[in-house]
């Protein structure tokens, strides 16, 4: 069942949203050559409770951390831990935020010193493919929409759109219906109304969109080894248009 939510909740989501967005601007200044991924995770944990909020990925489904960091050939779910970023990395960042009882969930791919200018097209080609998707989030379109035109936009440019993992619904739960995949055709799916909030998360890599799990559990990663950008935002549908909740 898809859980519409109403003006007053939407309010409550934006506030969520925009402490996500906040705890990015902050990662993105952070991050630099030599900072482990656990020294930023603590630092995103630090900036979420400090604003009185919960990081919403903390022990969700037995995670350990607050934040997903996921580096390079990572795709999504990097556990942080040890790993020392180096120039020339991409880091994807994906937080979540619990603020009164619901749920902000938003990442972004970030560029250490100097990145290849394959990567650097791969990270805007995956920011363009969102935007497609917000775009599309509109009242009267059928959610096919929003994934096909993410699609369209990463394989216009020889991209791989990740399958076996999708965005999703959003409220009270971090993870409600409907799944929001990132492919698809345009009449599937149910016809969007004002109300539904949705995380639109496209995952694009650089090469097959075959993906598999580590040893760890968590991470997932390209079966080519090729890098992957991940950008997310959480969206809510409304009378006067898709309306961005995750936003500084
Ligand atoms: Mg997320
Ligand atoms: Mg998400």
């Amino acid at each position: 069942m898809i859980i519409l939510k109403t003006k007053e909740e939407i309010e409550i989501m934006r506030r969520a949203g925009r402490l996500v967005s906040e705890t990015l601007d902050m990662a993105g200044e952070m991050i630099r050559p030599g900072l482990t991924t656990l020294e930023l995770d603590t630092a995103i944990e630090k900036f979420i409770r400090d604003a009185g909020a919960v990081p919403a990925f903390k022990n969700y489904h037995g995670f350990p951390a607050s934040a997903c960091i996921s580096i390079n050939d990572e795709v999504v779910h990097g556990i942080p831990g040890s790993r020392v970023i180096k120039d020339g990395d991409i880091v994807s960042v994906d937080v979540g935020t619990i603020v009164d009882g619901f749920v902000g969930d938003s990442a972004r791919t970030f560029a250490v010193g100097s990145v290849t200018d394959d990567c650097l097209k791969l990270m805007e080609n995956t920011r363009k493919s969102l935007q497609a998707g917000i775009d599309n989030a509109k009242k009267g379109n059928k959610l096919g929409q929003i994934s096909t035109s993410v699609q369209q936009v990463a394989e216009s440019e020889g991209y791989g759109v990740v399958r076996q993992l999708v965005g999703h619904g959003i409220g009270r739960n971090m993870h409600e219906e409907p799944q929001v995949p990132n492919f698809g055709t345009p009449n599937e799916g149910p016809t969007l109304q004002a109300g539904m909030v949705l995380a639109i998360e496209p995952m694009i890599n650089m090469g097959t969109h075959e993906v598999k799990t580590l040893p760890d559990g968590w991470t997932i990663v390209t079966a080519d080894g090729r890098p992957s950008a991940h950008f997310e935002h959480t969206v809510a549908i409304t009378d006067e248009g898709p309306d961005v909740l995750t936003v500084s």
